[in-house]
């Protein structure tokens, strides 16, 4: 038997009842905050994930699934010719500067390595410079979709999971990098989770500072390396040398002691950034998003900037975040576009789903009526009904008239229909039919023109 592939999944109703749920509810809320939704390919050049999460990070040190794409053969390079010398026939328009250079296009040669996105903010922000977005001034953008990391799968980490995300970015003359962003991103995030009904949810904020202040902490946080180093998990001395700043990312216990005593940005923040943080702070105070400070917090990504965030909920264990984001101030730069700031977030919509109080049950619509066709030529009838019912919006199943109406009813019963319709012969030659409401057992004959009325109406 042929298994889904370690640290993939599927997805099944009723489960899937749950995600639709918290997907349209998201979708509410971010068209009430005025975000448009961004569709991104899954893969990309692996350039861009290098040079867009940092090679450093574990993400791309360790966890992509990347490939060579293989490079056109002469084959192909001929056939393509043929093709379009045949469309130049048809089209009579030989242009054969055209023609040459299909036939000698270095690029056609070239083979390119792809990556599985391990996260979306890149590929956005690839986008925008792409489609030169900054013409629109200030973007909100959302994106609901699959990512891919090759990590060690356990409960809540996947090797194919789920992410909404959000991003704020444009030129900075549209107010792109003001904390009122920030603020607003967060107070979006806060909304979103009590909306789909996550309690005890809490927000840890942190500021990393701008490259200025990178380059200072660096250096302090090399010395305070220095003497102690020795005695860290392998990976840390690795980081020590090349981003120190990564060791903040170490989750091994015994490494905790001395990563505890290590200096911290906060301390190293210049004039700029700590206002820009305490006007963050400021406006979370008045619009009543509770957060707590966690120095300690650097996140994933080599271009965060400034305002940093995880909100984590206790439910989850080990894997803890529900979603992690920040400012990306010079993202854009490092992806060759023009100056562009920016913020967002990454919800791990498999850990939401695990951390709701809602259960499938309590979102799934259940069929409003079950149409029961008795005896030969019922079908047809059925499925006339049906489509009347349909086009009111209620949710409809339908039997089969091979069934008898025993079946018909342990069938309605499974599915928790509200109604069973009786479609007989009698019925359909008096334009009524019989309707039953199964929890009360009561039964009543209803016109054919009041039947969607009535069925509607909760009982
Ligand atoms: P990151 O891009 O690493 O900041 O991740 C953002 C969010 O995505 C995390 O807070 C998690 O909720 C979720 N996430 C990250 N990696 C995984 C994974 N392997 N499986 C499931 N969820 C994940």
């Amino acid at each position: 038997m042929i298994k889904a592939v370690r640290g993939t999944r599927d997805l099944l109703p009723p489960d899937t009842a749950l995600w639709n749920f918290v997907e349209d509810t998201v979708r509410e809320v971010f068209r009430v905050y005025n975000f448009q939704e961004i569709r991104t390919p899954i893969f990309e050049a692996t350039e861009l994930f290098a040079r867009g999460v940092g090679e450093e990070t574990d993400i791309v040190a360790k966890e992509m699934f990347t490939w060579e794409d293989r490079a056109r053969t002469w084959m192909d390079q001929l056939a393509g010719f043929e093709e379009a010398v045949k469309r130049a026939r048809q089209d009579h328009s030989l242009d054969n500067v055209k023609l040459y250079e299909e036939f000698f296009a270095p690029s056609s040669y070239k083979g390119q390595s792809l990556t599985l996105r391990p996260e979306n903010t890149a590929g956005i922000v690839r986008a925008y410079i792409e489609h030169k977005m900054w013409d629109r001034g200030l973007n909100k953008f959302f994106s609901i979709g699959p990512m891919f990391r090759r990590e060690r799968p356990q409960k809540g980490r996947y090797r194919q999971f789920y992410q909404i995300d959000a991003e704020v970015i444009g030129p900075p003359s549209s107010g792109s990098e003001s904390p009122a962003r920030d603020a607003e991103i967060l107070e979006l995030v806060a909304t979103l989770l009590d909306r789909v009904g996550i309690k005890g949810w809490t927000l840890q904020l942190n500021s990393v500072g701008c490259a200025n202040d990178r380059v200072k902490f660096n250096e302090a946080l090399r010395k305070a390396l220095e003497p102690v180093v020795g005695k860290m998990c392998a990976d840390c001395q690795r980081r020590a040398v090349t981003n120190p700043l990564r060791v903040f990312d170490c989750k091994v216990p015994e490494d905790q002691p001395i990563i505890e005593k290590l200096p911290r940005i906060s301390q190293f923040l210049d004039e700029g950034c700590r206002k820009h943080f305490e006007e963050v702070q400021a406006i979370l105070k008045v619009v009543g998003v509770p957060y707590i400070i966690n120095d300690r917090l650097v996140r994933g990504l080599d271009y965060y900037t400034r305002t940093a965030f995880e909100f984590t909920h206790g439910a989850l264990g080990a894997q803890n975040a529900i979603l992690g984001g920040g400012r990306y101030d010079g993202l854009s730069e490092a992806l060759g576009g023009p100056a562009a700031p920016g913020i967002g977030f990454a919800i791990g919509e498999d850990r939401l789903v695990l951390s709701l109080a809602a259960t499938a049950e309590s979102v799934i619509r259940k069929p409003d009526v079950y149409i029961a066709p008795l005896g030969a030529g019922m079908n047809g009838e059925a499925a006339r009904l049906a489509r009347e019912l349909r086009r009111h919006n209620l949710v409809v199943e339908l039997g089969d008239e091979a069934f008898r109406l025993k079946k018909s009813f342990e069938a309605a019963d499974k599915i928790g229909a509200r109604y069973i319709l009786i479609v007989g012969e009698n019925e359909v030659k008096a334009d009524a039919f019989a309707l039953k409401h199964l929890a009360s057992g009561e039964q009543v004959t209803v016109p054919r023109g009041e039947l969607a009325e009535r069925i509607a109406k909760e009982h």
